[in-house]
């Protein structure tokens, strides 16, 4: 019997690990085994500091020959039955399964004579984890649809990888993510999400924080918290006001639909999460999803990327404020917003679509 806290544990056949967390109700033994003859992990990832930014770079070149949009009967999230070659994950059948990444940015453990200019303080093995997670058996499924029941399991999935991950000494940083949609460079259609445990503090977390402290100095108050009140106070830009969570568009949204979903409590990440805060969650969730599927007319499933913003595992965690970052990248039917060069090059945003009239529509599509 498996539970959130207590996922079953598996191993694969070239030991990485998967975890099976299972609906509620649902009994499942999970005693398939990995019978594939897999090639010894990879582990040379390094990071590589940019002194003139301050910023990260991982350099991951075993990636190159990572399984690139196969077709459905080689998907490697799909279950392994009889009639089809081996996959990632063992059993017949599951509601949500995260595994250790083949094909990881960060290595799990470091790799003797792995190449790099030296183990100095700017070229280091890129230690960290990387997790798939799938979150249905089903090849087609889509979040936005899925029962309820299963997205709670998935709420749970997030909250109990964050804390154990959290828990690796390595670790900074947990992100949870979904890609969906080749549009956002997928390479697997079937519906899962990932999870990147950083061994430092993201560029973009470390701009937020640095917001975060200035507002705090001089007002005494936690900067999201604010952001968040003078959102649900105007309303203009606000898509969902409910117990526990609201959803608004950012007043300086960047991408052509952005919707930021944040707790009404100040809490740091996931984890934290309570029993009532969990169930809307799970709710809300999906329904953001489903109005961003129904942007477009015409089409019926937008690329979107569903990004959660938790506190760096060890520092700053007072001024860090959970919540989630939903957005696409197209702009409209057939038209992606590319990051060209001033977005790409000089890291300053130019957007088409006015923040307000996004959110008009996005309220108008419940
Ligand atoms: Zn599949």
């Amino acid at each position: 019997m498996t539970s959130e806290r207590n996922p079953t544990r598996r191993t694969l056949a070239d030991g990485r690990q998967i975890f099976y967390f299972d609906d509620a109700g649902r009994t499942r033994d999970h005693t398939a085994r990995d019978t594939r003859e897999l090639p010894t992990l990879d582990h040379s990832s390094r990071m590589r500091y940019d002194v003139l930014t301050g910023e990260w770079i991982t350099v991951a070149s075993h990636r190159m020959t990572r399984t690139h949009l196969p077709s459905t009967a080689e998907c490697p999230l799909c279950p392994t039955n009889e009639t089809r070659t081996p996959t990632e994950i063992p059993d017949a059948d599951y509601d949500v399964a995260v595994f250790e990444n083949r094909f990881p940015s960060f290595a799990s453990s470091p790799q003797d004579g792995a190449p790099g200019t030296g183990d100095g303080p700017g070229d280091r093995p890129a230690l960290g984890h990387c997790e798939v997670m799938c979150f249905s058996s089903d090849h087609t499924a889509s979040v936005a649809e899925l029962p309820l029941e299963r997205m709670r399991t998935i709420v749970g999935a997030w909250i109990s990888r964050t804390e154990e991950l959290s828990a690796d000494p390595v670790v900074e940083q947990v992100f949870c993510f979904e890609n969906r949609g080749e549009e956002i460079g997928v390479t697997l259609t079937h519906p899962h999400g990932q999870i990147y445990a950083y061994p430092y503090v993201t560029p973009r977390t470390r701009s937020m924080l640095t917001q975060a402290d200035k507002h705090f100095e001089r007002t005494g108050r936690s900067l999201l918290a604010d952001v968040l009140a003078s959102e649900r106070e105007d309303g203009t830009r606000l898509i969902y006001d409910g117990d526990h969570w609201s959803a608004y568009v950012p007043i300086a949204a960047r991408w052509p639909i952005e919707i930021h979903l944040a707790p009404h409590r100040d809490i740091p990440d996931l984890p934290s999460l309570n029993d009532e805060e969990r169930e809307e969650l799970a709710v809300v969730y999906q329904d953001l999803l489903r109005r961003v599927d129904r942007f477009y007319p015409g089409i019926d499933r937008v690329p979107y990327i569903a990004a959660w913003h938790q506190a760096p595992v060890r520092i700053d965690r007072p001024l860090s404020r959970l919540h989630l970052q939903l957005f696409s990248i197209l702009r409209a039917p057939g038209k992606l917003k590319y990051l060209a060069g001033s977005e790409s090059a000089m890291g300053a945003w130019v957007n088409d679509a006015i923040p307000e009239a996004v959110a008009a529509r996005l309220r108008e599509l419940k």
